[in-house]
C-alpha cells in the first residue's frame, strides 16, 4: 500500500549532499533562475486566480528581503531550478500585494492542489523552525543558519552546538472492537459534530505501538492489544508526523479521562461510512475533512486496509 497523504508528495531533490557547501547554496540563491515561496507571519503567498497556486517569485522581486538578510531555506531543485521558502515577515522590501495573498497553509492545503500542499509543508515547518531556534538551547547565544537551512549552529566558540529542525511523531488510531465497531473521541476544540480517531505525542523511550496503547489507555479506559502501522503524514502545524495506525480492543467499556476529550463512543461501521461522507456538512455527526489522515485511515479500512 502507498498512501500519499496531503502534505506528503513533494517533487523537490532536496540536495541533502551538496547543500552543506555554503558556496554552492550561494551560487543557487542567486541564479537569476531561482524561485522563491514568500511566506509572512508563516502564511504563504498564493495566486488566488485563474487557478489556485503558489505565487512564486524570482530573485529579482526578493532581492531586498535577500539582502536585508531574510531567512531563506532551500526546498530542493526541480528540472534544475532551485526553489527557496523566503521569510518576508519582517518585511524590509516591497509588498506583495499585486502578486498574490498571504494565506495559512491549512486553507491552502484545503483549496489547491496536493503538488503545492507537499512544497508548502515543507517550507512552513523549516521557516517556523528557524523562527523558534534563535538561541542555542545549550547555551543561550544566538545561533546562525547553516546548510541551506537544514542545520542552525551556535555562534559562541566555546559551544558550537549544531541544532537540526525538528519533527515530532504523533500517533493517531482507530481502535476496532471485535464486532467490528470503530472508537472515536471528541475533543473540547473540535468544530461542532465532530468526532475524529484518538491522537498523542509518542514520548521519549516508546515505541509507536506503545504510545498507541497509552494514548488510548489515557484517554479511554480501553486497553488494545495487535496495533498494525498503516500509513503517515507530515502535519506542519508546526512540525508533526502523524503515524496512523489501527489497533485491536480487548476491552470495551469506556472511560473517559475528562481533560483531553469531552466525549469518546463506539460507532458502528455504517455511522462511520455516514460520517466520513458528511465531512463536510455541520449538521451532521462527521469526521474531519479529506486532508486529514484520520479520514483517510478510516475511508482506508471501509475500503478494506489491512483487513486480514
Ligand atoms: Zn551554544
Amino acid at each position: 500500500m502507498n498512501h500519499v497523504h496531503t502534505f506528503a508528495g513533494g517533487w523537490f531533490d532536496r540536495q541533502g549532499e551538496r547543500r552543506a557547501d555554503a558556496q554552492w547554496v550561494q551560487g543557487q540563491r542567486d541564479s537569476l533562475k531561482a524561485r522563491f515561496l514568500p511566506l509572512s507571519n508563516l502564511r504563504a503567498l498564493m495566486r488566488t486566480a485563474p487557478e489556485f497556486t503558489i505565487a512564486w517569485q524570482d530573485r529579482l522581486s526578493v532581492d531586498p528581503y535577500l539582502e536585508a538578510g531574510a531567512m531563506a531555506v532551500l526546498l530542493g531543485l526541480a528540472d534544475g531550478v532551485p526553489y527557496f521558502a523566503l521569510d518576508v515577515s519582517a518585511g524590509e522590501g516591497p509588498a506583495f500585494a499585486d502578486r498574490g495573498r498571504f494565506i495559512d497553509v491549512r486553507s491552502c492545503a484545503m483549496q489547491g492542489q496536493a503538488r503545492d500542499a507537499a512544497v508548502l509543508s515543507q517550507a512552513r515547518s523549516l521557516i517556523d523552525w528557524h523562527a523558534r531556534h534563535r538561541f542555542c538551547a545549550a547555551c543561550g547565544r544566538p545561533t546562525e543558519p547553516r546548510d541551506a537551512g537544514y542545520m542552525r549552529q551556535c555562534g559562541n566558540d566555546g559551544c558550537k552546538a549544531q541544532h537540526f529542525p525538528r519533527t515530532d511523531p504523533v500517533t493517531i488510531m482507530l481502535v476496532f472492537d471485535a464486532a467490528g465497531n470503530v472508537l472515536l473521541g471528541r475533543s473540547h476544540r473540535f468544530v461542532a459534530n465532530t468526532y475524529s480517531a484518538l491522537a498523542g505525542f509518542v514520548e521519549p523511550g516508546e515505541n509507536i505501538e506503545e504510545a498507541v496503547r497509552r494514548e488510548v489507555h489515557e484517554e479511554t479506559g480501553i486497553v488494545c492489544g495487535r496495533v498494525r502501522y498503516h500509513s503517515s503524514q507530515p502535519w506542519p502545524f508546526p512540525s508533526s508526523l502523524m503515524i496512523g495506525c489501527y489497533a485491536d480492543a480487548e476491552t470495551s467499556e469506556i472511560r473517559l479521562d475528562g481533560a483531553e476529550l469531552e466525549d469518546a463512543r463506539w460507532f458502528t461501521r455504517a455511522e462511520i461510512a455516514a460520517m466520513v461522507e458528511a465531512w463536510n456538512d455541520e449538521s451532521r455527526l462527521r469526521m474531519p475533512p479529506p486532508l486529514s489522515i484520520a479520514h483517510q485511515l478510516a475511508k482506508g479500512w471501509l475500503r478494506g486496509d489491512l483487513s486480514d
